[in-house]
C-alpha cells in the first residue's frame, strides 16, 4: 500500500548542512517542507513537497488566536551500513490523531501521511547526519489556518512537516540530572488536553522551567493538578521507578502524554521478564521507598533522549539522591537496547523499525 508519489518543487540552491558537533537541537532545517491543505467541502488535498520556505496565514488565523494545533516529534536514524530507519513512526500517526481529536481538528489518513512523511525524509536523505548520538528530527505539525474569529473549530488547515539534524543529547555521556518537583504550576489536569501534543501545554511549562532551571535544575516534575500528590511526568518526558524490582511508571489518566518510548519501555521489559505496573505512584511514596532503601532507579523516557536518568529530587526543601547519582543497570540496558534498534546496531524483534528508501 503507497500513497501516490507527491508533487516535488525542489530548491534551486541547496543549503550547505551544518557539522555534526555543531547541530544542537532544532536550529537547522533541511532544504524542503511537506505541505498538506485541508478544507471542509473537500477534506484533505494538494500534497506537495516544496523548498523550505516561511508560511503566509491570514491575521485573523485560528491558530492565532484560540491555539487550534497539534504536533509530533519522531526522529530518522542513519545505520553504519548507510540505511535510514524509522522507530515506530505509525504510532506518531495515530496519536496525531488522538491529539486532533481533542482539539476538534479533522483526522488525517495515517498510512497516506506516513508515506508522505517517507517521501520527504527520502528526498533529504543526506540530512541525516551519521555521528553517534545524532538524527534527523521529524516535526509534523497542523495548524488551524480559517480567517474567523468567532469561537469555533477552524474549516481550514495546513499540515506540514519540517526536518531538523540535531546532535547528541549525550555530547557528554550521560550524566543523571537533578530534578525539582514543582509544587506551585501544573502543567495538566484530568479532563484537559494533557493527552494532546498541542501548543498550549508547552508554552504554559516555561515559566516553572526557567525558575527551576535558574536553580541548577535541569527539569521540572509535575505532580497532578486537583491533589498535588500523584506524580505524573518529568518536562516533556515520561517517568520510570524502580522499586524492589519492580518498575512503576504513572497510569496514563488523561493528563499524561502517552509517549511512544514509555510504551517500548514497558513492553521491553516485559519481555525480559522484569515486573512493570502502571498505577498512580505518590511524590510521598517515592520518598518513602528511597527512606526505606527500596529505590533503586528512576528514569524518564522520551524521544529526545530516550531513556534520561535522574540524579536527584528536590521536594519541599529536601534533596534525595538516587542510586548514588549513577545510571542504574535497567536504565542503562533500556538506553543501549532501545538506541541500538532505532540505529541498526542490533537485531529488532519486535519490528519496530521501518526502513526509508
Ligand atoms: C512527546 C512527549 C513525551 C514523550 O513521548 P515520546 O513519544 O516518547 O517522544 C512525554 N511527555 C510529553 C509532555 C510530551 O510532549
Amino acid at each position: 500500500m503507497s500513497a501516490t508519489v507527491v508533487e516535488v518543487e525542489k530548491v534551486e540552491k541547496m543549503k550547505n548542512k551544518p557539522e555534526d558537533d555543531q547541530l544542537g537541537f532544532g536550529k537547522y532545517f533541511t532544504d524542503h517542507m511537506f505541505v498538506m491543505e485541508y478544507c471542509d467541502e473537500t477534506g484533505w488535498g494538494n500534497p506537495r513537497i516544496s523548498p523550505y520556505e516561511p508560511i503566509t496565514l491570514d491575521p485573523a488565523a485560528v491558530i492565532f488566536h484560540y491555539g487550534q494545533t497539534v504536533f509530533e516529534g519522531l526522529k530518522a536514524y542513519r545505520t553504519n551500513d548507510e540505511r535510514i530507519l524509522l522507530f515506530r513512526p505509525d504510532m506518531n500517526m495515530k496519536r496525531m490523531n488522538k491529539s486532533c481529536e481533542r482539539l476538534s481538528m479533522p483526522p488525517i489518513d495515517e498510512a497516506e501521511v506516513l508515506d508522505y512523511l517517507k517521501q520527504l525524509i527520502s528526498l533529504e536523505k543526506d540530512w541525516v547526519p551519521s555521528s553517534e548520538g545524532t538524527s534527523l528530527y521529524i516535526r509534523p505539525f497542523i495548524i488551524a489556518t480559517e480567517p474567523f474569529l468567532g469561537l469555533a473549530p477552524s474549516k481550514q488547515y495546513k499540515l506540514v512537516i519540517i526536518l531538523s539534524p540535531v546532535g547528541s543529547y549525550y555530547p557528554q555521556g550521560i550524566q543523571p540530572v537533578d530534578i525539582k518537583v514543582e509544587e506551585q504550576y501544573t502543567r495538566a489536569v484530568r479532563g484537559g488536553t494533557g493527552m494532546a501534543k498541542t501548543a498550549g501545554n508547552y508554552c504554559a511549562t516555561f515559566n516553572a522551567q526557567s525558575t527551576a532551571s535558574k536553580q541548577g535544575f535541569s527539569q521540572v516534575l509535575w505532580l497532578d493538578a486537583i491533589e498535588k500528590k500523584y506524580i505524573e511526568e518529568v518536562g516533556t518526558s515520561n517517568v520510570f521507578f524502580k522499586v524492589n524490582g519492580e518498575v512503576i511508571t504513572p497510569e496514563l489518566t488523561g493528563s499524561i502524554l502517552p509517549g511512544i518510548t514509555r510504551m517500548s519501555v514497558i513492553e521491553m521489559l516485559r519481555s525480559w521478564g522484569i515486573p512493570v505496573s502502571e498505577r498512580k505512584i505518590s511524590i510521598d511514596e517515592v520518598y518513602e521507598y528511597h527512606q526505606e532503601g527500596a529505590l533503586e532507579e528512576v528514569f524518564c523516557t522520551g524521544t529526545a533522549a530516550v531513556i534520561s536518568p535522574v540524579g536527584a529530587f528536590e521536594w519541599r526543601g529536601t534533596s534525595i539522591n538516587i542510586n548514588d547519582k549513577q545510571i542504574g543497570d535497567v536504565s542503562r540496558r533500556l538506553y543501549d537496547t532501545l538506541t541500538g534498534i532505532q540505529t541498526g546496531k542490533i537485531a529488532d524483534p519486535f519490528h519496530w523499525t521501518t526502513e526509508v528508501k
